[in-house]
Parts: C-alpha cells; structure tokens; sequence
C-alpha cells in the first residue's frame, strides 16, 4: 500500500495522458520534421500539443511555447538567455526561496561577475516587495521569482511583481519558475508583465523529462541546446513526440481542474492539516495559511527529526518529504525555513505533505489515525524532554476552541476548534 503525498517532488502519470501518449510511442514514430506523409501525424501532434500549452500559458501565439525537458532546463534557458538579451547590463535580483535550479544558475552568474541581490521573505514565507522595489535599478538585467513555493506553497504575487519590476525599468526582463503553480493556480501571463516562464510536466501528471518555457513574442533568446532546427532554432533535438502530447494532454486537464484542485484537494489538506496540529502539542504549520496553493502544507515538529519521522511515515506506506525532493538526502536544513526564519525548534523536524487530485479521503484518515502516533513515539525519545514538557504545559492542546497560547502559530486549529 502507499500513500502518495509527495506531489511536489513528481505525480502519477494520469490514466488519460497515457492514452494519448500511448500511439506515439508504438505505431507513429516517425521523425516530426520528416519530409514524407508517416511524418505529418507526428509533427501535427506536436503542433495541437504546443495548442494546448498556448491555451495553459494563455499566451497570444503559440509561436510564445517552446518544449524542453523539464522545468530545470527552462529555467536556465530563460535566466542565461534573458542575461545574454540584456548583455549590457550586469545586475540580476531573485529571492531566498527559490529552487536550486534558479539559485544555482543565479550562484554560476555571480562567479561570472554579476551582482546578484537576493530578495527575503517573512516569517510566513511571504516575499518582502519593498526590498524588491528597492533593488530594482538601470543596470538590472533580470528578476526572477517562482509562482509558488515547492516547500511551503507559498505564492508570490507575481503580476503585482511584474508590475513594479517594468515600472523601475522596462528593459528588465523577468521570469516566472510557475513548475509549482501550475495546475494549482490559474498560471496565464495574460496581461502580465512577465517574459519568460516555465513549467515542469511531471507536476501536473504528465510523464518526467517535459518541460515548456514561454516565452514572449518581442524577447529573442539565444538557445542553450545548440545544433538542428528543431523549435525553431530555440532548442535543438529531435522532439520527444509522445512527452509532448503527454504534457499538452495533462495541461488541458490540469487547466479542466483548477477548480476540483481549489476545493476538494484543498478540502483535504485542511483536514489533514487541522487534524494533525490538533492532535500533536508539538507542531506548528510552517508558512501562510491563506497564500498558498490548495495541496501543500509544511508542518514543524519541535525538537524531534524529520528524517525520523519520514522513515516511520515510510514503514507505514506513507509518502511525504523534508525539504525539496533535491536537497532531502542532505542533513542541511531547508534554505526555504532558514530565509523564513523558522526556529531552530522545528527546522530539523519540518514535513512537507502535497496532495494530488488523486488523493482519497480515506488516505488522509490513514495518516491521521497513524501519524499522531509516530510524532507520540519520537517525541518520547527526544534528548528534549525538559523543553518539551515545558513546551507540552505552555502550548497545551488545540481543544475547545481555545488554544492556551497568544502568540499560538497552530493557524485553523485554533480558528475553527
Ligand atoms: N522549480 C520548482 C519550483 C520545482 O519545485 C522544481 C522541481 O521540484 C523545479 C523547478 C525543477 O523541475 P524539474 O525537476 O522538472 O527540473
């Protein structure tokens, strides 16, 4: 049995998207950019596919879509690109809480001689807009920002971003990393400011290796992947046709979704949210409770380890994370918590749990019978008892309707006791 609530890392390839890849993986095979007709049903599938993403992306032409391999590559293609667009100038600004994918090419660029400003975020993972405005200056080539937060969900508010970065100087260019926005929130660049954006297929129950960048009509990026001229010249390779129809596919329903994904999933996450922080002293939820999207939530447990948690969750079936599927693995604590400022406390026992639109009812009571259990059973043999009970006495129990602590970080625990 398993229970699947790390949708953040990958998703489950839906029944659906399959279907349609199914073809293309079998009979038509041919070469897209072949000159004889066993090639036209190839290059047309491509051609409904880059469609379906114009239609996701609510770009104005689907000339705007270009197919990558996964949102890592449409990051660097967009942030290197966007660099050697803007070649004059040497300044580029993104947050604290970005994924590596950004912060690492960001990091390359800043050994290459650029100066690089990194914006903070508060104690609810909320990014602090003055700093931005504030940074934002002449020499300033690029701002990057990420749609949501893999770790917390956390959204940005991207088109009030968009808005002031033009308004400081309209040759910046910015880019959206929307891999967790996307089949989450309404993720159009419709009359927003922004220039680039990517999303990953496997985030939204299309296959691993697809991904899509947009890109806006008067913006000329180099390509990062040189030789034929596939994508027309922006992104060399034979196309991976069934990945390509895989991904259009699970953009139409993910866009089909949004509306399941804001209350049913969402319904679930409050619960199992609620739930566990009611049924443990020693948690407190890790961000935001309203500015995220629907299915993720990041819970600390104080003074125990996530990694124990995980590997008890584990014996029980239950899938979840610490981190980003990217940095768990390291005994670093997360950069996302550590921006936020979260307390040393509960840094080391912080778990993130992300549900799907295949996520049961019954699932999430499976982890809320087990689950109090396991953080009962860890916390007893934490070397933190006397902090503990001293944290046990001051916080007490989210019950009645009270929650015995004024400064109580227990979010609807509290307000809906
Ligand atoms: N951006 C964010 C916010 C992510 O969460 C991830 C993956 O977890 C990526 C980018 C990278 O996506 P991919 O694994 O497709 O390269």
């Amino acid at each position: 049995m398993v229970i699947y609530l790390d949708n953040n890392a990958t998703t489950k390839v839906d029944e659906q998207v399959f279907e349609e890849m199914l073809p293309y993986l079998k009979d038509e095979y041919a070469n897209p950019s072949s000159m004889y007709e066993f090639s036209v049903k190839s290059s047309n599938a491509i051609a409904d596919a880059r469609e379906q993403m114009r239609d996701f992306f609510g770009a104005k032409s689907e000339r705007e879509v270009i197919f990558t391999s996964c949102g890592s590559e449409s990051a660097n293609m967009a942030i290197k690109g966007a660099v050697a667009h803007n070649k004059s100038k040497k300044h580029i600004i993104t947050t604290k809480v970005e994924h590596p994918c950004v912060l690492n090419t960001y990091k390359t660029l800043e050994k290459q001689g650029y100066k690089v400003d990194y914006i903070g975020v508060n104690s609810n993972g909320e990014l602090d807009i003055e700093e931005l405005k504030e940074k934002i200056n002449e020499d300033t080539a690029l701002v990057s920002v990420m749609w949501a937060n893999n770790e917390t969900g956390v959204i940005f508010p991207v088109r009030e971003i968009g808005e002031i970065v033009k308004s400081k100087n309209p040759n910046t260019l910015f880019f959206v990393d929307a891999v967790q926005g996307a089949g989450k929130v309404d993720i159009s660049v419709e009359d927003s400011n922004i220039d680039m954006m990517g999303v990953s297929g496997h985030k939204f129950h299309a296959p691993k290796g697809i991904g899509a960048l947009y890109i806006k009509s008067n913006v000329i990026l180099p390509p990062l992947i040189t030789g034929g001229h596939q994508e027309r010249g922006y992104r060399a390779g034979t196309e991976n046709v069934p990945y390509i129809v895989g991904m259009g596919k699970a953009a139409t329903l993910a866009k089909e979704g949004l509306e399941h994904e804001n209350t049913e999933v969402k319904r679930l996450r409050d619960k199992l949210e609620t739930g566990i922080l009611k049924a443990t002293f020693n948690s407190r939820l890790n961000s935001s409770i309203s500015n995220r999207v629907p299915n993720t939530t990041n819970i600390g447990f104080e003074y125990i380890e996530g990694e124990l948690i995980l590997l008890h969750l584990s014996d029980l079936g239950i899938c979840a994370s610490s981190g980003s599927a990217c940095t768990s693995g390291s005994l670093e604590p997360s950069h996302v918590l550590r921006a936020m400022g979260t307390p040393f406390t509960s840094l080391h026992g912080s778990i993130r749990f992300s549900l799907s639109r295949f996520t049961t009812e019954k699932e999430i009571d499976y982890v809320l019978e087990k689950l109090p259990k396991v953080i009962e059973d860890i916390t007893r043999i934490s070397p933190y008892q006397d902090e503990l009970e001293h944290l046990r006495k001051s916080r007490g129990k989210c019950s009645g309707g009270v929650c015995n602590k004024s400064n109580c970080n227990k979010g609807k625990c509290c307000e809906s006791d």
